[in-house]
């Protein structure tokens, strides 16, 4: 990043956290920043490219979410920021924030495990080790894996029998 003029450094500081009150459609705790959909902000000609990386191709959320950006950037004011859309590197769920994880458990959906735990699993042909939004016990099993939406697959906990929705890792 360049050497920015203060007003241009507090114009960006402002975009963030209008960013910040974008929630997801699908999942309305979590912002778009904390699930790691906006990579970045930056300074252009015309104003302020907003870089976004869409979590699943296809995923039907992804226009909403890019509507839901520009509205909430028209209101606060960024009218002429521009949204690209950068699909390399590929949104990896790694990239959802700690408040984000935290804000899905609250919400009942198992958040995706990070790195490890999953690559192994999956290399030996095993579903992950998930834990229980609602009661924290590691016994679930995955019981399909289609859940209310495409990225999430329905799990149930043995330990208090309710189901849960897992976001699902890629
Ligand atoms: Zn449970």
């Amino acid at each position: 990043m360049g050497k920015q003029r203060p007003e241009t450094a507090n114009q960006i500081d402002r975009i963030w956290q209008v960013l910040d009150g974008v929630m997801d459609p699908e999942v309305p705790v979590v912002s778009v920043v904390d699930l790691g959909i906006v990579r970045d902000v930056e300074e252009c000609k015309q104003g302020f490219n907003i870089i976004i990386t869409p979590t699943y191709s296809g995923c039907p959320a992804t226009l909403q979410i890019e509507n839901d950006i520009a509205g909430a950037l028209k209101a606060a004011g960024f009218g002429d920021a521009e949204i690209v859309t950068r699909l390399s590197p590929a949104w990896t769920s790694d990239w959802m924030s700690e408040k984000g994880r935290q804000a899905l458990r609250t919400f009942g959906i198992a958040p995706p495990q990070k790195g490890s735990n999953v690559s192994k699993r999956a290399l030996f042909g095993q579903d992950p080790l998930v834990r229980c939004p609602h009661c924290d016990s590691m016994e679930t099993v995955q019981v399909s894996e289609f859940g209310s939406t495409a990225c999430k697959a329905l799990w149930k906990c043995k330990s208090c029998a309710e189901p849960f929705d897992y976001f699902k890792c890629i």
